[in-house]
């Protein structure tokens, strides 16, 4: 960071946060093996980076939406468990099978798909079935349970694939007592045993996501899989802060001031002057907007810590810019902003903009755009006096040193 100039914005993403949320987790946890889902680039904190905190700090398993998302993680040198489940027709099965990653199958067309790649490779694919247990996304139906587990257990005694889980997701575990929530745990019951007698073995059943790992202990199985909560966010407000469950929010997302400049009373600011200076007045311009992934909906709500006080977004957010009315306060051109972070600065955090732009944090985090750096700091575990590694194996930690090197390289450019 000495020689390179700090960037205008910077999303720092706090990799020593990210283990010790993995290690909070696992102890909510006990008895299950934890998948740190890492779609949409980490939730917006870098896949790859987070992927290897993530082993590091013992996650048996990653998970990815998308077969693309998954190849790139192991081109990025991950090795171990590796799940993804969003397939389309016509996608690289015959790669994912190639590299190692569990496939999730909802239906026959993609049992089909599998098995052809399979036999193509002459390798043997990992397939997880998925049951539509009430969220009606993916997930094969109830009714269609039967031929699905009895087609893979003919393709599993066939020697293309090995049946390695039975999962599915739920529809509304962060609203804790939903009535849709036992149903879907006894359907899971179900359709498991469903799978048992159709002669399936798998080596895990998996239903939580972050908000069932916090709160339906009998929901954990064997294998949860977390999201949000790596990253330090609640699933909700309404389940508690991220400190209730000892998680610390990963991202702080800075900014430095891009022009501080006195104005006179009735200056209309932004697009639109929805908002006109009440008095004389000195506004500061922060160089993000919604092309950053700033929500517009936060115009006029959005809070942000400017020269030691909150401050709220004054008029519209813009694609690259907003402004904030500081009074009378002092401040200078280059000095930071901060949108959100862990609080502990005294930042807002993604929860207070979600709140700020009617949206949940997830989308706050998910959204920050490809022109904010990451910077990731805490890269390795060893300069934190951290517990070691959990279940790693050299080669994997051989591959870690090799990949954080090549990161380090990279630190502080666009992700
Ligand atoms: C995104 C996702 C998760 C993780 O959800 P969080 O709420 O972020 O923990 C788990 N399972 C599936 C299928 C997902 O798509």
């Amino acid at each position: 960071m000495n020689e390179t100039p700090m960037p205008r914005a910077r999303a720092v993403v706090d990799l020593a946060a990210l283990r010790a949320n993995v290690r909070a987790l696992r102890a909510h946890a006990p008895r299950a093996a934890l998948m740190a889902v890492v779609k949409s680039d980490g939730y917006g904190h870098g896949a790859v980076p987070c992927a290897r905190a993530a082993r590091q700090a013992g996650a048996a398993w990653i998970g990815t939406a998308t077969p693309q998302e998954a190849l790139a993680l192991r081109a990025a040198g991950d090795v171990g468990r590796l799940m993804c489940w969003l397939w389309t027709p016509g996608d690289p099965w015959r790669a994912a099978v190639e590299a190692d990653i569990d496939v999730s199958v909802s239906g026959m067309w993609a049992l089909r798909e599998v098995v052809a790649a399979a036999r193509a490779a002459r390798l043997v694919a990992r397939v997880q079935l998925k049951a539509d247990t009430g969220l009606g996304r993916s997930g094969c139906m109830p009714a269609d349970w039967p031929e699905l587990t009895a087609a893979a257990r003919e393709a599993e005694t066939g020697g293309a694939i090995k049946v390695t889980g039975v999962w599915s997701h739920f529809a509304c575990a962060d609203e804790p007592g939903h009535p849709s929530i036992a149903p879907q745990l006894a359907l899971f019951g179900e359709m498991s045993e469903q799978a048992a007698l159709a002669g399936l073995e798998p080596e895990v059943r998996h239903l939580a996501n972050s908000a069932a790992l916090l709160t339906l202990p009998e929901a954990h199985f064997d294998l949860v899989r977390t999201g949000i909560a790596v990253y330090g966010v609640s699933p909700s407000p309404e389940l508690g802060d991220p400190a209730d469950f000892g998680l610390r929010p990963v991202m702080t997302l800075a900014a430095s001031l891009a022009s501080v400049k006195r104005v006179p009373d009735g200056h209309g600011v932004s697009y639109g002057h929805h908002y006109v200076t009440p008095a004389e007045t000195t506004l500061a311009l922060i160089p993000v907007g919604y092309a950053d992934g700033i929500p517009r909906h936060a115009s006029g709500t959005g809070p942000v810590l400017v020269a030691g006080k909150w401050r709220t977004v004054v008029g519209r957010i813009a694609m690259d810019q907003f402004v904030v009315d500081l009074g009378d306060d002092k401040a200078e051109a280059g000095d930071e902003a901060l949108l959100f972070g862990p609080g502990d600065r005294g930042e807002p955090t993604a929860e207070d903009w979600a709140r700020a732009a009617n949206t949940i944090a997830y989308e706050i985090v998910t959204r920050i755009g490809t022109r904010v750096p990451r910077v990731h700091t805490g890269v390795r575990a060893s300069e934190n006096g951290e517990p070691g590694e959990n279940a790693a194996s050299a080669e994997s930690a051989a591959h870690a040193a090799n990949a954080a090197n090549a990161e380090n390289k990279s630190t502080g450019s666009a992700t």
